[in-house]
C-alpha cells in the first residue's frame, strides 16, 4: 500500500469516503479534485497510514523517496520547483484527521521560501512586500506550529527539509495533549492518526485583486436558505477565522468580486447537490481567480439541523428521504432546542467557555460551595463559580442553577457532574479571572451575590439577568418527530418514567406510548412521611393495620390521577424500591438532639427504629422486594391501592391498563413468592368489584444474577424491565452516588473509562447482561414483554443497543421522549439499511 496519494489519484471508490486513510480534508480535496473537478490547488495527501507507521516505529521507510515523487509530480505540474531561488514552488502543509480536530496542530503556509527564494519570489511577483509578508507568516507559523516550544531550534534553510519537518510535526500533533484531552471527551478513539496534506499555495494576500474567506451553502446558525460567510482582501489563511481584522460578509463579495462570486455560488450549489447536505468551505481568490482549499459537511446548531434536514427532503437537487433527514439530525439537536436558553438580544457576552452542559442560568454568583448553600437556604438561585470543582464542592453544585469554571474541560468534574445531574455548566471559561470572591471578565466586573446568566447550550456567560426563552419547538420538530414514529412503527416503544399524573401528563404530550417507570417512594414523603413512620415504628400487626390502610388512601389517589392521566396506555407501576430509613431522619442527627435531652417519647421511638434499619450498604441492603419479605403488608398494601384506582377509573369509564413491577429480584423463587401477594390481591379487588381487568406482572432485571438467571426467572413473569442504573452500579461495583461526584472526571481524563458508563450503557459489560437476559428470558417465554426504564433508555446509543438486544420499548424521563422517539427510530432505520 502507498503511504501518499495525490488528489487526483484514481481510488476503487468516491475519495469522501477515504477519510480514515486520506483524513477528513485529503478525502474532500481529492473528492473536489477528482471527482467534481473544482479549482483546486494541486497536492497530495500522506495518509494516515504512514502516521501510525511513524508513531510506532519513526519515520517509515520509503517514505521520503515517496514524498519525493509525489513532490517532483507536483512541481512538474506547476512549472516550479521547491526550493528554486529564482521561482520557488511554495506549499501549505496542513494537517487532518478522519473528524475534524480543532486540538490538532495548524497549518503551515508559504512552506519552501529562505533567505533566497523570498528574493526569486519578489522578483517574480515583481513585489517585495508581498513576498517578505509570505516568509514572515512562513516564519512565524513554522515556530510555531512545527519548533514548538523548543527555543534553540531555528527554522531550516533548506525547503525539503522543512517539508519533512513540518509533516513528522504533524504526525507527533496527534499524541499530544491538546489532542488527546479533545478525542477524550469527543470519544474519538487514540490509534486512527491523522493525514497530512501537502498542497501548492494560492495567493490571497497578494494584492487588492486578491482575497480569503469561508463561506458556508446555508445559515449554520439558524438553518436559513442562503449563503452565508465572511472575507477579507488581500490576506491569507488564518486572517479570516484569528478575529485579527474586520471581515465582511459573503454579500459583499458579490459587489467587488462578481465574477468570483458567481463561479462560488455555483460552486456551492454543485457541491449540495453532490453531499446532500450543508457545506462549509474554504477559498481563496488570488488576482481574480477562484480556488477552493476545503469543505466539509459543516457543523451547525440544533435548531439549524432540523430545518435543514425537513428543507432539503423537498429541494429538487438534494431530496432526501424521510429516512435519510432523520439519520441527520441527533438527539443533541432535539436537546438543544428543548432547553431554555438566551432570549435572542443584546446580551454582554463577557466570556465564552466550554458548552459542558445544556440549558442556560440565572442567578447570584456564589464562588464556594458553602456560600452557594447558605445562599440558597435564603431562598437566592445561585450559580456556582469556581476555578474548578472538586468532590468538595458537590453540596454547592446541588444547590446551584448552574455552574460556570475557569478552568478544565467537557470531563472535567463540574461537567461531569453537572451533566448526570442535567444543570446547565460552562466550563474553562479562561475570561474569567476569579480572585476570592469576585472574577473579572470582559473588562466587567462581578461580585460576591451579582446576577450573572450562564448558557450551557452556547458556553456563554452574561452579566446581568439575561431573559430565557424557553425551548420553543420550530415546526420541522413535529415534522421529523412524526417521520420518525413512522419509521419506528411497532418496533421500539418509546415509554416514559413518571411518578405523578403532572410529569405523565407531560410525558404524554411528548408521545410517550406507556409509563415504563412510576415509582411509588415519593408517595411516601412530603406530609405522608408521618404515615410511613407510623408503619415503621407499628409494633405487630395490631399497629400496622390502620397505618397500612391511611398510606393505601393516600397511593390510590395517586394511582388514580396517574392512571388518569395516561388512559389507554400501559401504566408499570413499582413497588417500594428504596430502604426504609430514608423515611427516617438522620440518624446522627437523632443521636445529637438526644444528647442535647431534646428528644421526646415519639423522638425516642424514631432514633430506636433508626438505628435498627440502619445499614453498612443500604443500596445493597434492605430494599426493593427484600424489604417486602420482611414486610409484605407493604407490597399487598400498594397492590390493593392500584387495583382499587384502576377500578374507579374503569368504573368512570376509563381505561386503564396496569402493569405491576417487583424490584431488585435475584431468583425465581423471590420473585414467585412477591407474585402470590400482588395476584391475590388482584384477586381480591377484582372479585369484590366484580370488573375484569387484567394485570400483568413483572420484574425488573436490576441484578446481575437476575439477568444471568433469568431463564428461571422469566417462569414468574410476564415482564422484564432492564433497571439499567443499579443495574451498571451493580456490574461495576460503582456507588453512582460516590463515583459520579470522586472519580468519574479522573476515570475519563487518564482513559480509564471511556464513556461514563450511567450515561452511556456500558456495552461489554452491563450490555452484555440485557443481551443474555433478553435471550434467556425469551428461552422461557418466546413472547416476553422485555423494557428498559434506567437513564439510558433516553440515550441515542443506548437505545440502538438495546433495539439490537431485541428489547421492546425504553422507557426514560419525560423531556427525553422526543430524543428516544428519533433514536429510536434511527436504530430501526440503520439495521434496516445494514
Ligand atoms: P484548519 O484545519 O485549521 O482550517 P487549514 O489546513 O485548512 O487549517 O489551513 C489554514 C488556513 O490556510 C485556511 O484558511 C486555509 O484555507 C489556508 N490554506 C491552506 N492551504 C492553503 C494553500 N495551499 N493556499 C492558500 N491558502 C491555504
Ligand atoms: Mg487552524
Ligand atoms: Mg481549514
Amino acid at each position: 500500500m502507498p503511504y501518499v496519494y495525490d488528489f487526483d489519484h484514481a481510488h476503487d471508490r468516491p475519495p469522501r469516503e477515504l477519510k480514515e486513510l486520506l483524513g477528513g480534508k485529503g478525502a474532500n480535496l481529492a473528492e473536489m479534485t477528482s471527482v467534481l473537478d473544482l479549482p483546486v490547488p494541486p497536492g497530495f495527501t500522506v495518509s494516515t497510514d504512514a502516521c501510525r507507521a511513524c508513531l510506532k516505529g519513526g519515520w517509515p521507510e520509503g517514505l521520503t523517496e515517496e514524498v519525493a515523487e509525489h513532490l517532483a509530480t507536483l512541481e512538474s505540474r506547476m512549472g516550479k520547483r521547491l526550493g528554486d531561488p529564482s521561482d520557488p514552488l511554495l506549499v501549505s502543509v496542513r494537517s487532518g484527521a478522519a473528524s475534524s480536530m480543532p486540538g490538532m496542530m495548524d497549518t503551515v503556509l508559504n512552506l519552501g521560501l529562505n533567505e533566497h527564494s523570498v528574493e526569486g519570489l519578489a522578483k517574480q511577483t515583481d513585489d517585495e512586500a508581498f513576498a517578505q509578508d509570505s516568509y514572515r507568516r512562513f516564519l512565524d507559523l513554522y515556530r510555531d506550529v512545527v519548533l514548538g516550544d523548543d527555543e534553540d531550534a531555528e527554522v531550516p534553510q533548506d525547503p525539503h527539509e522543512q517539508l519533512r519537518q513540518a509533516i513528522e510535526a504533524v504526525f507527533r500533533s496527534w499524541t499530544g495533549p491538546r489532542a488527546v484531552a479533545y478525542r477524550t471527551r469527543e470519544h474519538i478513539p487514540h490509534d486512527l492518526g491523522t493525514a497530512v496534506n501537502v498542497q501548492a499555495m494560492v495567493f490571497g494576500n497578494r494584492d487588492d485583486r486578491s482575497g480569503t474567506g469561508v463561506g458556508f451553502t446555508r445559515d449554520p446558525a439558524t438553518g436559513a436558505q442562503g449563503v452565508y460567510g465572511d472575507f477579507l482582501v488581500n490576506a491569507q489563511g488564518e486572517d479570516v477565522v484569528a478575529g485579527t481584522r474586520i471581515t465582511k460578509p459573503l454579500s459583499a463579495l458579490e459587489e467587488e468580486f462578481p465574477d468570483v462570486y458567481a463561479e462560488l455560488m455555483d460552486i456551492f450549489e454543485r457541491l449540495e447537490r453532490h453531499y446532500r447536505d450543508m457545506l462549509d468551505t474554504e477559498f481563496t481568490i488570488e488576482q481574480g481567480k477562484l480556488w477552493m482549499l476545503q469543505t466539509r459537511v459543516g457543523k451547525r446548531t440544533g435548531a439549524a439541523a432540523l430545518k435543514q434536514a425537513v428543507a432539503m427532503t423537498t429541494d429538487p437537487g438534494i431530496e432526501l428521504t424521510h429516512e435519510e433527514a432523520l439519520l441527520r439530525v441527533s438527539g443533541d439537536n432535539l436537546d438543544q432546542v428543548l432547553h431554555p436558553q438566551f432570549a435572542p438580544g443584546d446580551h454582554e457576552i463577557v466570556a465564552t467557555g466550554l458548552p459542558a452542559s445544556p440549558g442556560a442560568a440565572v442567578g447570584k454568583a456564589q464562588f464556594t460551595a458553602d456560600a452557594a448553600v447558605t445562599a440558597s437556604r435564603h431562598g437566592d438561585k445561585v450559580i456556582l463559580v469556581r476555578s474548578e470543582t472538586s468532590p468538595d464542592d458537590v453540596h454547592g453544585l446541588e444547590v446551584a442553577e448552574g455552574v460556570l469554571t475557569s478552568k478544565g474541560g467537557l470531563v472535567s468534574h463540574a461537567a461531569v457532574v453537572a451533566r448526570g445531574w442535567g444543570k446547565p455548566a460552562v466550563v474553562g471559561a479562561e475570561a474569567v479571572e476569579i480572585e476570592g470572591s469576585s472574577f473579572t471578565a470582559g473588562g466587567v466586573a462581578v461580585q460576591e451575590g451579582d446576577v450573572i446568566s450562564i448558557d450551557g447550550t452556547t458556553g456563554e456567560v452574561a452579566v446581568g439577568e439575561v431573559e430565557l426563552a424557553e425551548g420553543e419547538h420550530p415546526p420541522e420538530f413535529e415534522v421529523l418527530l412524526g417521520w420518525a414514529d413512522e419509521a419506528r412503527g411497532d418496533r421500539l416503544g418509546v415509554w416514559a418514567n413518571a411518578d405523578t399524573a403532572h410529569d405523565a401528563a407531560q410525558a404524554r404530550e411528548y408521545g410517550a406510548e406507556g409509563i415504563g417507570l412510576c415509582r411509588t417512594e415519593h408517595m411516601f414523603l412530603g406530609d405522608r412521611l408521618p404515615l410511613i413512620q407510623r408503619l415503621i415504628l407499628a409494633d405487630g400487626d395490631e399497629e400496622e393495620r390502620p397505618a397500612l390502610a391511611e398510606l393505601g388512601d393516600v397511593q390510590r389517589e395517586d394511582f388514580e390521577a396517574i392512571l388518569e392521566a395516561m388512559d389507554g396506555l400501559p401504566v408499570t407501576v413499582r413497588l417500594l424500591d428504596p430502604p426504609l430509613h430514608e423515611f427516617l431522619p438522620d440518624l446522627e442527627e437523632l443521636i445529637v438532639a438526644e444528647a442535647k435531652g431534646e428528644l421526646d417519647e415519639g423522638g425516642h421511638r424514631l432514633l430506636d427504629a433508626a438505628r435498627h434499619w440502619q445499614e453498612t450498604n443500604p443500596m445493597l441492603g434492605t430494599r426493593g422486594v427484600r424489604l417486602a419479605v420482611v414486610k409484605d403488608g407493604l407490597y399487598r398494601m400498594q397492590v390493593k391501592a392500584l387495583m382499587e384506582a384502576a377500578v374507579e377509573r374503569a368504573r368512570a369509564g376509563g381505561s386503564p391498563i396496569v402493569e405491576v413491577m417487583i424490584p431488585l429480584v435475584v431468583s425465581r423463587e423471590e420473585l414467585a413468592l412477591a407474585r402470590g401477594w400482588v395476584e391475590e390481591e388482584v384477586e381480591a379487588v377484582r372479585g369484590e368489584a366484580g370488573v375484569s381487568l387484567e394485570v400483568k406482572i413483572g420484574t425488573m432485571i436490576e441484578t446481575p444474577r437476575a439477568a444471568l438467571l433469568a431463564e428461571e426467572i422469566a417462569e414468574a413473569a410476564d415482564f422484564f424491565s432492564f433497571g439499567t442504573n443499579d443495574l451498571t452500579q451493580m456490574t461495576y461495583g460503582f456507588s453512582r452516588d460516590d463515583i459520579e461526584g470522586r472519580l468519574m472526571a479522573p476515570y475519563l481524563e487518564q482513559g480509564l473509562l471511556a464513556r461514563d458508563p450511567f450515561e452511556t450503557l456500558d456495552l461489554a459489560g452491563v450490555g452484555e447482561l440485557v443481551r443474555l437476559g433478553v435471550e434467556r428470558g425469551r428461552v422461557t417465554k418466546p413472547d416476553l414483554k422485555v423494557g428498559v426504564c434506567g437513564e439510558h433508555g433516553g440515550d441515542p446509543e443506548s437505545i440502538d443497543a438495546f433495539f439490537e438486544a431485541g428489547v421492546d420499548y425504553v422507557s426514560c424521563s419525560p423531556f427525553r421522549v422526543p430524543v428516544a422517539r428519533l433514536a429510536g427510530a434511527q436504530a430501526v432505520v440503520r439495521r434496516r439499511a445494514a
